[in-house]
């Protein structure tokens, strides 16, 4: 049974755990459920990246803090994902983002988005996490030759304006190094991949470690506010709380709280895993070492090689969460594969499944507090936040808008409240219903544009 937040009510306890690469290689630790009345200044909904970090600086702050999951940990996008650690988050590259605003905020922008995968190096290397960190080249490759050009010509803008080192390869280049056919081009950044699963279990551990409480299997079914706060109600307990943070990003339910109702878009991304490469596909392939790729097409294909030497290979998924497992869904992913390796044809698929991404309305994400009347929130007898709208990007940086948002909730860190994340709140999408039959016509013009 796939979940699907347009039309579930809402993660229970009771759905299985995906049959990800990530679960059939680690057990996630297993945490209690709330099964009695709690107090805590500050409750976290949403126990992935996001609120696990959230939590992480509350606990840090020596605030007290408690922290709520609808099901067990990993189940949604932090059990899922590639495990790409990119720097970016939405769908805004930092150009666009200097067209839109100027070269002032897309640096804002840059800094924050480099901070994102300073903060989880460091917090790797500060407790000593075991999160299979590897560290690889990663290729933008370019599906036909305009994109080839842009391609070319944004890394060099990138190296000159925001400094950001790149290599142009040219297709004989990906032919020869990689084995690749079709490309039109590509250009090589510095890269790093982990196992996302265990990052998950180590933030918990952390968590726990610094003071905070921890449930899983325990969704929050209602959000009442109350005259100095929240009363939070789960299926067996409740939890009276002075500050809400809310980081349910693409699982939230689709009716959940003014703040976050309508205001992103869950798209489903599928991932499948190879079995391990024998000698000659390498060979053929060049895909020895860890390395990760993605292209420029509008419904991007991102692959990688892993540690035992499968290949993962992930792109958009069925509209619908009931098609997530089709016959058909698996086969149009394993086609593009072979059209991106033919000699890896008839190798064998051994995991298949499907995440949901959160889509915000103008591709930026946001980390925002409900603060009409301007008082310090630090002051405030209670506020409501929320992080949420990575589009698909957030491995580095969900953790990061975690801590931002932690930060923004307590009025500490040094958080620069002009830029596009945090100084407003995400848009709230027109005809909600729509949504779906605009993203099929999307993906059946994106299959004619990029034959
Ligand atoms: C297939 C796929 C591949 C991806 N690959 C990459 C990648 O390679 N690199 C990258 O940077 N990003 C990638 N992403 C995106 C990235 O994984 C996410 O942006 C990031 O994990 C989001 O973290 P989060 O904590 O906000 O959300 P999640 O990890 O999804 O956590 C949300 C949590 O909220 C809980 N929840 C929902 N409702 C309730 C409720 N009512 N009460 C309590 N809890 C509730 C859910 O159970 C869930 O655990 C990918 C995503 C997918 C789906």
């Amino acid at each position: 049974m796939t979940y699907d937040p347009i039309v579930s009510h809402g993660v229970s306890a009771s759905l299985p755990s995906p049959p990800s690469y990530w679960h059939a290689t680690h057990k996630p630790t297993a945490l209690p459920s709330l099964n009695k009345s709690v107090i805590s200044d500050y409750l976290v909904i949403g126990g992935g990246y996001t609120g696990l970090s959230a939590a992480i600086t509350l606990a840090q702050a020596k605030q007290q803090v408690a922290l709520l999951d609808a099901n067990s940990l990993g189940f949604g996008c932090a059990g899922r994902n590639g495990g790409f650690v990119l720097s970016g988050s939405g769908r805004l590259s930092l150009s666009a983002i200097e067209d839109k605003w100027g070269h002032t905020v897309a640096t804002g922008m840059q800094t924050e988005f480099d901070g994102a995968v300073d903060l989880l190096k460091k917090r790797i290397t500060d407790f000593d996490m075991q999160v299979d960190l590897v560290q690889g080249p990663y290729l933008k490759l370019a599906h036909n030759v305009k994109q080839a050009e842009q391609l070319c010509a944004s890394a060099n803008h990138l190296a000159s304006n925001f400094n950001v080192p790149s290599t142009t390869l040219t297709p004989k280049d990906l032919t020869a190094r990689f084995g690749i056919e079709g490309a039109y081009g590509g250009v090589e950044l510095e890269g790093a991949c982990l196992h996302p699963l265990k990052l998950a279990s180590e933030y918990a551990r952390v968590a726990k470690e610094l003071g905070a409480t921890l449930f899983y299997d325990s969704p929050a079914i209602h959000i009442e506010k109350q005259k100095t706060g929240f009363l939070v109600t789960t299926p067996s307990g409740s939890v009276s709380a002075k500050h809400i943070l809310i980081a349910t990003n693409a699982y939230t339910p689709k009716r959940f709280h003014d703040s976050v109702d309508n205001k992103q878009f869950p798209v489903q991304s599928s991932i499948f895993v190879t079995a391990p490469l024998n000698n000659e596909q390498r060979a053929l392939t060049g895909l020895t070492a860890p390395m990760s790729f993605m292209d420029t097409r509008m419904m991007k294909y991102y692959y990688r090689v892993l540690p035992d030497g499968r290949l993962l290979f992930g792109g958009r998924g069925a509209v619908k969460g009931k098609d997530a497992e089709s016959v058909k869904e698996k086969q149009r992913l394993y086609n593009a594969m072979v059209k991106s390796f033919p000699s890896l044809s008839g190798i064998t698929m051994d995991y298949f499944w499907s995440g949901w991404v959160s889509v915000s309305l103008d591709s930026m994400p946001r980390i925002f507090v409900d603060n009409k009347s301007g008082e310090n929130n630090a002051l405030r007898s209670s506020t409501i936040g929320y992080a949420m709208g990575y589009c698909g990007s957030g491995v580095s940086f969900a953790a990061f808008a975690g801590q931002r948002l932690a930060q923004r909730m307590m009025g500490t860190g040094n958080v620069d409240l002009s830029l596009p994340l945090y100084q407003s709140p995400l848009k709230t999408y027109p005809f909600p219903k729509a949504r779906r039959l605009a993203l099929h016509g999307l993906y059946q013009w994106a299959k004619i544009a990029e034959r």
